[in-house]
């Protein structure tokens, strides 16, 4: 549940899109205008929900899957990735860096 820090409004799945197509991090709330950022929690999450591609990139390699099938599950775990990501935004009214 992605909620904007100032207005309280629900983002829609398409909102919270909307944060990771900005180049910055930042977004813009839909309702309300306010700026909004991605919470250091949910940046944290998408790092380890990355880790995903790599897996399904390298994890076949010893059983040799055929290719077709290999690239299958990669774009699989890509589509993965990006829907896991969308749903796990949380917002935050600041910039959060990770140190
Ligand atoms: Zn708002």
């Amino acid at each position: 549940m992605a909620r904007c820090t100032k207005c309280q409004t629900e983002w829609t799945f398409k909102d919270k899109a909307g944060v990771f197509k900005s180049l910055s991090g930042s977004v813009k709330c839909p309702y309300c205008r306010a700026e909004q950022f991605l919470s250091l929690k949910a940046q944290k999450q998408t790092g380890l929900v990355n880790m995903i591609i790599p897996v399904t990139m390298l994890l076949p390699l010893p059983f040799g899957l055929p290719l077709p099938l290999h690239i299958t599950l990669i774009v699989l775990g890509i589509i993965t990735v990006v829907i896991l990501n969308i749903t796990l935004v949380k917002l935050s009214g600041k910039k959060e860096y990770i140190i």
